[in-house]
């Protein structure tokens, strides 16, 4: 059993993680499913080690032999790096070594193909504020803020820093930093640490507590273009986020530029896509009104979409403009509910809007817009 060749198959497979235990078959995770690879057999303890002792440095395969509660992430594996960039994440089960490894992603997607609505470019080309990008786990964040960064890379000579965790795309030109709390290098720390070196643009995987918060804001409000993300549902909510992580809200309207929510749906699979009537509850329960479409599409399950109707995925964005009037609204402490009527009223399409037009042209289904996003009259 070949370590190498396990990695082959998962990249064939399109799958985001390969899962090897001793004692059981290695399996693959495509989407949501898990692919078992029963034809390789199932490792030995000592197939295991000797699959994975050699992208080891000699001190990682004392610390797995000594400490019984042994857990360990790696990112950068020696001598599989042609195949494409991994996390490791190794561990003990039963006295035996056990390895996860996610599939990261390899090519930086350009903006194009991601489809982000046009006014991203405006605020990515200020020279100072921060950008928000929010949504969910698993919703593209990383691969958008990983774009931006690199047209930002390409536009104009600037000094960029990095602190993320993982690091899911080599950018290249920039001074990535891979987090690692264990020996303190947390998010605040390394953004306290790239303040003293004076870079121009700064990208922070993931704004989770205060501290990071504060200092990013303080960054942006000291001539930095500060770009990160945040775990909320949409973009209004991301202000009483802040807030109610202990920032000020004179301090997130001095250096909020814009918040960009986005999320996921499955595209119809165009190899057994077919026109549909929808009934009316359909309809209503996704807010299209009934003139507006008489028919939609949806995948009717194929060989090349494992019968699913669907393949690949497309975002749905919503852009909000922290606007004069909306910095008005957040120092009076509006709701989250009241920012997003402004936002609307001041032009902003919402994830339910852009599903709708997704649907609309045919790209996913009702179903799937209902699942990832709430309707608007809230
Ligand atoms: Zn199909």
């Amino acid at each position: 059993m070949e370590l190498r060749e396990l990695l082959k198959r998962l990249k064939d497979l399109g799958g985001s993680d390969l899962h090897l235990v001793a004692g059981l078959p290695p399996a693959v995770r495509v989407h949501n499913e898990l692919t078992i690879l029963r034809d390789v057999g199932r490792p030995t303890p000592e197939q295991m080690r000797e699959m994975i002792y050699p992208i080891l440095a000699k001190e990682e395969i004392e610390r797995f032999e000594n400490d019984p509660h042994f857990r360990y992430d790696l990112d950068f594996a020696r001598g599989v790096a042609d195949l494409g960039r991994f996390r490791f994440n190794l561990h003990k089960q039963r006295g035996s070594l056990s390895c996860t490894i996610r599939a990261l992603s390899g090519s930086i997607p350009s903006l194009e193909s991601l489809g982000l609505p046009p006014g991203v470019r405006d605020f990515t080309a200020s020279l100072r504020g921060l950008v928000l990008v929010t949504g969910p786990g698993g919703s593209g964040r990383s691969t958008t803020l990983a774009s931006l960064v690199d047209e930002i890379n390409h536009q104009r000579s600037a000094r960029i820093m990095t602190i993320e965790d993982p690091i899911e795309y080599q950018l290249k030109g920039i001074n990535q930093v891979q987090a690692r709390p264990e020996i303190e290098l947390t998010f605040a720390n390394a953004l306290r640490a790239f303040l003293r070196q004076d870079p121009d643009i700064i990208l922070v995987g993931e704004i989770r507590d205060k501290e990071t918060a504060e200092i990013a804001v303080k960054a942006a409000l000291t001539g930095h273009l500060v770009l990160s993300t945040l775990h909320t549902n949409d973009a209004p909510s991301t202000i009483n986020r802040l807030t109610n992580m202990g920032v000020e809200a004179f301090l997130v309207t001095a250096s909020l530029l814009c918040v960009l929510a986005q999320r996921l749906v499955r595209r119809i699979c165009d190899q057994c896509k077919e026109e549909f009537r929808p009934s009316p509850e359909l309809l209503k329960a996704v807010g299209i009104p009934p003139e507006q479409a008489t028919t939609l599409f949806a995948g009717r399950g194929c060989e090349s979409c494992h019968g699913t109707g669907y393949r690949r995925r497309v975002a749905l964005y919503e852009l909000m403009k922290v606007t004069d009037r909306l910095r008005d609204a957040i120092i009076e402490g509006a709701s989250a509910t009241q920012i997003k009527q402004l936002a609307m009223a001041e032009g902003m399409i919402t994830l339910r809007q852009a599903g709708i037009r997704k649907i609309l042209q045919g790209m996913t289904t009702p179903e799937e817009v209902i699942s990832q996003t709430v309707a608007d009259d809230r």
